[in-house]
């Protein structure tokens, strides 16, 4: 029977870079796993595509599937919904092919539940100044915005004892090169639990 593929989760405060990180590791040709495109009720960003970046949904469309049992995970994220389609998600892993998740805090507890055998990383900032630092300098969201997602990253923090592995983003290639590092790493394992 064909090995069943690895679910890698990469969680984190916002701010933190975890959408950097996921987007440079893929930039450098990680063909070795397939992304999970999220699903959002928030309005696409500039240069955001829809089907690449996010599938941007209604929120009526986003509840139906939740009803129907179609997401893995979700979260109400500063206003909006986002979550992961399970089907996807379940036929990757099926085929033999590995999954990367890149979700927020209360998803990846959800996917825990869920998939504990799976692979979590928790990336962590070097310090909080830094992080509101960088969510000023994204520029994408208003002051009262930026409030909201900092205090929420304190929150965030302190779940990191839940997971298997924390990265610091403090220079990204070496986050990069740390992450493909553990889940080289995980591919070697004996047993899992
Ligand atoms: P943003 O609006 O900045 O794109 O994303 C906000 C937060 O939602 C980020 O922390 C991002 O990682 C998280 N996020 C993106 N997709 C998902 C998802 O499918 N599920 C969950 N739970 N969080 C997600």
């Amino acid at each position: 029977m064909k090995r069943r593929g690895m679910l890698i989760v990469l969680s984190g405060p916002s701010g933190v870079g975890k959408g950097t990180v996921r987007k440079a590791i893929f930039d450098q040709g990680a063909n070795e796993f397939e992304y999970s495109i999220s699903m959002t009720t928030r309005k696409p960003r500039e240069g955001e595509v829809d089907g690449e970046d996010y599938f941007f949904v209604s929120k009526e469309e986003f509840e139906d599937r939740i009803k129907n049992g179609g997401m893995l995970e979700y979260a109400q994220y500063v206003d909006n919904y986002y979550g992961t389609p399970l089907k996807y998600v379940n036929e990757t892993l099926d085929s033999g092919k590995d999954v990367f998740l890149e979700i927020e805090v209360n998803g990846a507890k959800q996917v825990r539940e869920k998939m504990p055998d799976g692979v979590f990383l928790f990336l962590t900032p070097p310090d909080l100044m830094e992080l509101k630092q960088r969510i000023i300098n994204r520029g994408t969201e208003d002051m009262a915005t930026i409030d909201k997602r900092m205090k929420k990253a304190v929150e965030e923090i302190k779940t990191m004892r839940d997971y298997d592995y924390a990265v610091v983003n403090d220079d990204i290639n070496v986050a990069v090169e740390e992450i493909k590092t553990i889940i080289r790493g995980e591919h070697l394992r004996v047993t899992r639990v």
